[in-house]
Protein backbone atom coordinates (compact mmCIF):
# COMPACT_ATOMS: atom_id res chain seq x y z
CA UNK A 1 0.00 0.00 0.00
CA UNK A 2 1.36 3.57 -0.92
CA UNK A 3 2.34 5.58 1.94
CA UNK A 4 0.80 9.39 2.14
CA UNK A 5 1.36 12.30 4.15
CA UNK A 6 -1.38 14.65 5.52
CA UNK A 7 -0.72 17.85 7.10
CA UNK A 8 -3.24 19.14 10.01
CA UNK A 9 -3.72 22.32 10.98
CA UNK A 10 -6.37 24.22 12.90
CA UNK A 11 -6.59 27.77 14.45
CA UNK A 12 -10.49 28.08 15.61
CA UNK A 13 -12.44 26.40 18.24
CA UNK A 14 -10.67 23.83 20.48
CA UNK A 15 -7.95 23.00 18.36
CA UNK A 16 -6.62 20.14 19.52
CA UNK A 17 -10.45 18.43 20.11
CA UNK A 18 -10.55 19.13 16.29
CA UNK A 19 -6.68 17.67 15.66
CA UNK A 20 -7.45 14.44 17.27
CA UNK A 21 -11.38 13.89 16.31
CA UNK A 22 -10.23 14.55 12.39
CA UNK A 23 -7.01 11.78 13.09
CA UNK A 24 -9.69 9.57 14.69
CA UNK A 25 -11.78 10.10 11.16
CA UNK A 26 -9.06 9.18 9.38
CA UNK A 27 -8.26 6.30 11.01
CA UNK A 28 -11.85 4.65 10.91
CA UNK A 29 -12.35 5.31 7.59
CA UNK A 30 -11.73 2.28 5.11
CA UNK A 31 -8.68 1.81 3.24
CA UNK A 32 -6.82 4.07 5.89
CA UNK A 33 -3.93 2.96 8.42
CA UNK A 34 -2.43 5.90 10.54
CA UNK A 35 0.76 4.32 11.07
CA UNK A 36 2.36 7.70 12.71
CA UNK A 37 1.89 11.07 13.71
CA UNK A 38 4.11 13.63 14.75
CA UNK A 39 4.16 16.05 17.80
CA UNK A 40 2.21 18.84 17.28
CA UNK A 41 3.51 22.44 17.36
CA UNK A 42 1.69 25.83 17.75
CA UNK A 43 3.15 28.12 15.15
CA UNK A 44 2.30 31.42 14.48
CA UNK A 45 -0.03 32.06 11.59
CA UNK A 46 0.97 32.82 7.63
CA UNK A 47 -1.78 35.20 5.61
CA UNK A 48 -4.26 37.69 6.38
CA UNK A 49 -2.94 39.50 9.92
CA UNK A 50 -5.02 39.11 13.17
CA UNK A 51 -5.24 35.27 13.58
CA UNK A 52 -4.68 33.06 16.66
CA UNK A 53 -1.95 30.74 16.07
CA UNK A 54 -2.45 27.01 14.49
CA UNK A 55 -1.84 23.85 16.23
CA UNK A 56 0.02 21.42 13.30
CA UNK A 57 0.46 17.92 12.98
CA UNK A 58 1.62 15.18 10.53
CA UNK A 59 0.26 11.74 10.10
CA UNK A 60 1.97 9.31 8.16
CA UNK A 61 -0.91 6.89 6.40
CA UNK A 62 -1.03 3.62 4.49
CA UNK A 63 -3.75 3.82 2.23
CA UNK A 64 -5.17 1.91 -0.55
CA UNK A 65 -7.81 5.06 -1.25
CA UNK A 66 -6.01 7.01 -4.70
CA UNK A 67 -5.64 10.19 -4.24
CA UNK A 68 -8.38 12.00 -5.74
CA UNK A 69 -10.59 9.93 -2.65
CA UNK A 70 -8.16 10.28 -0.37
CA UNK A 71 -8.46 14.46 -0.86
CA UNK A 72 -11.87 13.82 -1.19
CA UNK A 73 -12.14 12.00 2.10
CA UNK A 74 -10.17 15.15 4.06
CA UNK A 75 -12.21 17.63 2.31
CA UNK A 76 -15.17 15.81 3.83
CA UNK A 77 -13.57 15.49 7.53
CA UNK A 78 -12.77 19.59 7.23
CA UNK A 79 -16.47 20.05 6.45
CA UNK A 80 -17.72 17.78 9.55
CA UNK A 81 -15.40 19.57 11.83
CA UNK A 82 -17.65 22.93 10.25
CA UNK A 83 -14.81 23.93 8.12
CA UNK A 84 -16.19 27.47 5.86
CA UNK A 85 -14.10 28.74 3.20
CA UNK A 86 -14.20 32.14 3.32
CA UNK A 87 -11.16 34.78 2.94
CA UNK A 88 -7.83 32.70 1.36
CA UNK A 89 -5.77 31.53 4.47
CA UNK A 90 -8.65 32.95 6.54
CA UNK A 91 -8.66 31.20 10.10
CA UNK A 92 -10.26 27.73 9.97
CA UNK A 93 -11.51 25.18 12.31
CA UNK A 94 -9.25 22.06 10.30
CA UNK A 95 -7.23 21.90 7.47
CA UNK A 96 -6.31 18.79 5.79
CA UNK A 97 -3.50 19.03 3.31
CA UNK A 98 -2.41 15.72 1.41
CA UNK A 99 1.49 16.39 1.08
CA UNK A 100 2.77 13.22 -0.54
CA UNK A 101 1.18 10.50 -2.02
CA UNK A 102 3.99 7.36 -2.83
CA UNK A 103 6.34 9.14 -5.02
CA UNK A 104 3.25 10.30 -7.92
CA UNK A 105 3.62 13.39 -8.91
CA UNK A 106 0.45 15.31 -10.34
CA UNK A 107 -1.23 17.97 -11.37
CA UNK A 108 -4.70 18.84 -12.45
CA UNK A 109 -7.45 21.53 -11.16
CA UNK A 110 -8.19 19.80 -7.54
CA UNK A 111 -4.62 17.92 -6.60
CA UNK A 112 -1.11 18.71 -7.16
CA UNK A 113 1.16 15.90 -5.85
CA UNK A 114 3.57 16.53 -3.89
CA UNK A 115 1.79 19.65 -2.06
CA UNK A 116 3.22 22.50 -3.84
CA UNK A 117 4.40 24.52 -0.61
CA UNK A 118 5.31 22.34 1.75
CA UNK A 119 9.01 22.33 1.10
CA UNK A 120 9.22 26.09 1.99
CA UNK A 121 6.45 25.59 5.16
CA UNK A 122 8.48 25.35 8.71
CA UNK A 123 5.15 24.48 10.25
CA UNK A 124 4.36 21.90 7.68
CA UNK A 125 8.62 20.34 7.19
CA UNK A 126 9.40 20.24 11.15
CA UNK A 127 6.55 17.97 11.74
CA UNK A 128 7.18 15.77 8.73
CA UNK A 129 10.81 15.82 9.76
CA UNK A 130 10.01 14.47 12.99
CA UNK A 131 7.98 11.33 11.64
CA UNK A 132 9.69 10.78 7.83
CA UNK A 133 13.14 12.56 8.35
CA UNK A 134 14.68 10.39 5.54
CA UNK A 135 11.73 10.75 3.34
CA UNK A 136 13.27 12.58 -0.32
CA UNK A 137 12.07 15.75 -1.69
CA UNK A 138 11.31 16.68 -5.16
CA UNK A 139 14.79 17.96 -5.28
CA UNK A 140 16.54 15.17 -3.87
CA UNK A 141 17.00 16.41 -0.07
CA UNK A 142 15.81 14.67 2.90
CA UNK A 143 13.05 16.33 5.01
CA UNK A 144 15.53 16.40 7.81
CA UNK A 145 17.76 18.25 5.59
CA UNK A 146 14.93 20.76 4.13
CA UNK A 147 13.27 21.46 7.69
CA UNK A 148 16.38 22.52 8.89
CA UNK A 149 17.39 24.48 6.49
CA UNK A 150 13.99 26.59 7.22
CA UNK A 151 13.47 28.86 9.81
CA UNK A 152 11.64 27.81 12.54
CA UNK A 153 10.84 30.80 14.54
CA UNK A 154 7.37 30.81 15.38
CA UNK A 155 7.22 26.85 15.39
CA UNK A 156 7.07 25.45 18.92
CA UNK A 157 6.30 21.97 20.23
CA UNK A 158 3.67 21.50 22.66
CA UNK A 159 4.75 17.76 24.13
CA UNK A 160 1.64 19.03 26.16
CA UNK A 161 -1.07 18.62 23.41
CA UNK A 162 0.46 15.32 21.86
CA UNK A 163 -2.39 13.42 20.10
CA UNK A 164 -0.34 9.61 20.36
P1 LIG B 1 -2.54 25.85 0.68
O1 LIG B 1 -2.85 24.74 -0.29
O2 LIG B 1 -1.63 26.91 0.13
O3 LIG B 1 -2.06 25.32 2.00
P2 LIG B 1 -5.20 26.12 1.71
O4 LIG B 1 -4.90 24.84 2.42
O5 LIG B 1 -5.68 27.26 2.54
O6 LIG B 1 -3.90 26.62 0.91
P3 LIG B 1 -7.71 25.28 0.74
O7 LIG B 1 -8.69 26.40 0.64
O8 LIG B 1 -7.77 24.42 1.97
O9 LIG B 1 -6.23 25.86 0.56
O10 LIG B 1 -7.84 24.28 -0.50
C1 LIG B 1 -8.21 24.73 -1.77
C2 LIG B 1 -8.16 23.56 -2.74
O11 LIG B 1 -6.82 23.12 -2.93
C3 LIG B 1 -8.84 22.27 -2.31
O12 LIG B 1 -10.23 22.33 -2.54
C4 LIG B 1 -8.16 21.23 -3.21
O13 LIG B 1 -8.95 20.89 -4.34
C5 LIG B 1 -6.92 21.93 -3.70
N1 LIG B 1 -5.68 21.14 -3.55
C6 LIG B 1 -4.75 21.00 -4.53
N2 LIG B 1 -3.75 20.22 -4.13
C7 LIG B 1 -4.03 19.85 -2.85
C8 LIG B 1 -3.35 19.03 -1.90
N3 LIG B 1 -2.17 18.44 -2.18
N4 LIG B 1 -3.93 18.87 -0.68
C9 LIG B 1 -5.11 19.47 -0.39
N5 LIG B 1 -5.81 20.25 -1.26
C10 LIG B 1 -5.26 20.45 -2.48
CA1 LIG C 1 -3.07 24.41 3.79
CA1 LIG D 1 -6.08 22.88 2.43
Amino acid sequence: MPTAHIALGSNLGDRRATLASALAALAATPGIRVTAVSPVFETAPVGPPGQDDYLNAVAVLETDLLPHALLDTCLAIERAHGRVRSERWGPRTLDLDLLTYGATQLHDDRLTLPHPHMAERAFVMIPFAAVSPGHIMPDGRTAATTAASLDSTGVNPRADLALA
